[in-house]
């Protein structure tokens, strides 16, 4: 039986088919029940094709042992209800906020519930619809129940709805839940038997899995969450299976084509900067150079990914590969995302190679003319040299005459054309990449493929750990107290709003708003200022400017502050509505302070649910950047590790490879045994997954090569 991904299954010996042929591929725009405006509210949620709709699987389940009894919720829990509405209304309040209120009823009694700023809800949900909601239970006129999440499952639904397994998903805006699920119900048995397994019988018993089209079953229809439990772990399985073979190939790759300068170590440049450094190098420091020394001195190209926390000092590292590739008559590159990050290098740099009697070259587009082609001439010669620059050094006409080594700081800011664009710079120079994005070394080799990987676990001595505490909104008042207090003393503080929403008006209004209230408020007699997206480039950079240089207090930003900034002097990180942010951001963003002398404080500022204090709690304990990772991995999955998706990465949908370790473990030994006997997948059995396997990740196999 041979697959083929995108053909079709049936008509090709010359019958005639009448209407369109059903097929996998076919697109979700021609099913029955699905319009134009749904085919776009389908295309927000990934679904362009009927394969992608049955792969949209729940993200999780509810039945009777998930759903709270409605009389026994109190004050103050966390839960899931379901029941019918009995009646509901718009009640505006005095504020001019319209909330949309509904009484709901299950077996055991009755609560009100409320969707402050939410009127429009009154024209979707009708008396007598079954509700599911996740949400907590506050005080307001007695119990009120606040949903985080709105499930509404229809008029016709009986009561025992509840008893059965329901399947919750994803939802957007103009397709509910309710018409991904009778989507689901209309189209699932037509397309369900073209459903083909393209994974080895073999491998399936191994880990113990169900085939592709019983687990496709499983998770969208359970009779048990037990059951769904199973069909999931058929779709964790081959992601990770598929990781898994990415990854040993591309290290064997790797291996095998890798060509590249062969450095000497000579010890000259980097003997004299080590003993005119101002600081001992960290154990990891030495490790890692080390790592890289090791590297640029065989015969391969140095392909490595340096990962290290905020503040663990990976800019003196890359001075150490810098000055070894100089010593050898060659050029090195650092690239920065932005100008300001690109300057704060060159002046580390420059205060570094002073005893040395060397200075770095500077190359950024807000050069002048003149100074660019002055900056351009020396590039294009083949002086030994150190460059640190912006984007500007991938620009069409920078020409290096002789780059040995690219650096690329805070890797994951860049495009993949980018980073490419700087190796191709020079001939096969060795590259390095960095990152401040700390994720566990397991899941790096799995993510970065065929990278190697140094990690900076080690922070410099005589930092002072950040204090971090969680206040609730009724401190708010002694909170800014404590900040001004802070800035008496001659420190500075950041406060930090969230993206509010995806628009970033809103956002926008919310930080013009805030620092309205301090600017005129509580800091009406400080040096006060605005950081926001909509600001250009240029604007942002001198914002942050001033403040480095001390001339502004109290920094009111929403994300965009800078993260490798390094303002010694700021000693707060005050961060509005914590709930919004995930555990790595808060820590990113708390490593703006403690890089001084000055004990310095993260605080939390708001009202949060249970839930949200006590995933809080980790980064309010833990000042370790890979226990936040880990558990934000388990609380929130891979998507949010970076901010934002990258298009095309190779993560996981449905697997947590922390979660799934034994999963892994077998997907590894598969992988690792399918490949001992067919390295290229080129043999007639595992064609069907090689294809499959094409096709997923194509984009991603693309990502972190750099040449
Ligand atoms: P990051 O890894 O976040 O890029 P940096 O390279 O900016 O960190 O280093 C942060 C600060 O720590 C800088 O001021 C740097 O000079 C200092 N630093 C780096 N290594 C050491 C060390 N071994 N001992 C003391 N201070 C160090
Ligand atoms: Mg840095």
């Amino acid at each position: 039986m041979s697959y083929s991904p995108s053909g079709p299954s049936g008509g090709e010996r010359g019958f005639p088919v009448r209407g369109p042929r059903k097929s996998l591929d076919t697109l979700v725009m021609y099913l029955t029940g699905v319009g134009p405006a749904r085919a776009d509210a389908l295309r927000r949620l990934g679904i362009f094709t009927v394969r992608d709709l049955l792969h949209h699987i729940p993200h999780r389940y509810e039945d009777a042992s998930t759903i709270a009894k409605i009389s026994k919720l109190r004050i103050g829990d966390a839960g899931t209800i379901v029941g019918r509405v009995i009646s509901k209304g718009i009640i505006p309040t005095r504020k001019g906020l319209r909330v949309f209120q509904a009484v709901i009823k299950d077996e055991s009694g009755m609560i009100e519930a409320g969707w402050p700023g939410q009127p429009f809800l009154d024209r979707s949900i009708k008396v007598g619809d079954v509700l599911l909601l996740a949400g907590t239970v506050r005080f307001y006129h007695g119990r009120q129940f606040a949903p985080r999440e709105t499930i509404n499952l229809g008029g016709e639904e009986t009561d025992d709805a509840i008893g059965r397994v329901l399947a919750v998903y994803p939802a957007t805006e103009g397709f509910s839940f309710k018409q991904i699920r009778a989507l689901l119900d209309r189209h699932l048995e037509t397309y369900l038997p073209l459903v083909q397994e393209y994974l080895p019988a073999a491998l399936l018993s191994q880990a113990v899995v169900p085939t592709l089209p019983d687990a496709l079953r499983m998770v969208h229809r359970p009779t048990s969450l037990e059951e769904a439990q199973r069909g999931r772990s058929r779709l964790a399985y081959e992601e990770l299976l598929f990781v898994n073979i990415l990854h040993l190939r591309a290290r064997a790759l790797a291996r095998t084509a890798r060509i590249g300068i062969e450095f000497t170590n000579r010890r000259d440049l980097t003997s004299k900067l080590k003993s005119n450094l101002p600081f001992e190098l960290t154990n990891a420091q030495v490790r890692a150079t080390r790592e890289i020394v090791k590297d640029m001195t065989s015969g391969n190209r140095m392909h490595r990914l340096l990962q290290g926390d905020v503040g663990s000092g990976k800019t003196v590292v890359a001075l150490f590969a810098s000055l070894l590739a100089m010593e050898n008559g060659y050029q090195a590159a650092v690239m920065a995302p932005t100008e300001l990050l690109a300057e704060q290098h060159a002046m580390t740099f420059a205060k570094m190679l002073a005893p040395l009697g060397l200075s770095p070259l500077f190359m950024t587009g807000s050069l002048t003319a003149k100074a660019r082609r002055a900056a351009a001439t020396r590039l294009e010669s083949t002086e030994p040299l150190l460059v640190v620059g912006t984007h500007a050094l991938v620009s069409g006409d920078t020409k290096f005459g002789r780059l040995g080594l690219a650096v690329v700081d805070e890797q994951h800011r860049f495009g993949v054309e980018q980073r490419l664009a700087l190796g191709r710079k020079g001939e096969r120079p060795d590259i390095l990449l960095m990152s401040a994005t700390p994720i566990p070394r397991s899941l790096a080799l799995t993510i970065y493929g065929d990278l190697e990987v140094s990690i900076l676990d080690e922070l410099p001595p005589g930092r002072q750990p950040v204090t971090t505490v969680r206040r609730p909104e009724t401190a708010r008042a002694k909170v800014l107290d404590f900040v001004d207090t802070q800035v008496q003393k001659g420190r500075q503080a950041y406060v930090v709003l969230p993206i509010i929403d995806e628009s970033e008006k809103i956002a926008l209004k919310a930080a013009t708003k805030a620092y309205d209230e301090l600017r005129k408020g509580r800091f009406s007699d400080r040096r006060v200022a605005l950081l926001h997206g909509r600001m250009d480039a240029e604007a942002k950079d001198e914002v942050m400017r001033r403040f480095r240089a001390g001339d502004i207090d109290v920094l009111i930003s929403t994300t965009v502050i800078e993260v490798g900034i390094d303002v010694p002097n700021a000693t707060v990180m005050l961060i509005e509505h914590p709930e919004r942010f995930g555990l790595s951001q808060i820590h990113q963003l708390r490593g703006r302070v403690g890089r001084g002398a000055e004990e310095s404080f993260c605080i939390l500022l708001g009202d949060v649910s249970p839930d949200t204090e006590e995933r809080l709690s980790v980064v309010v304990n833990s000042n370790d950047g890979f226990k936040v990772a880990e558990a934000d991995l388990r609380l929130r999955g891979m998507g949010d590790l970076f901010g934002q998706r990258q298009h095309g990465e190779a993560t996981f949908k449905v697997a947590n490879p922390l979660e799934d370790v034994e999963l892994n473990e077998t997907a590894r030994e598969n992988a690792l045994e399918m490949l001992s006997k067919d390295p290229n997948l080129s043999s007639k059995a595992n064609a069907a997954l090689n294809a499959v396997i094409r096709r997923r990740y194509a984009r991603a196999m693309e990502l972190f090569r750099v040449g």
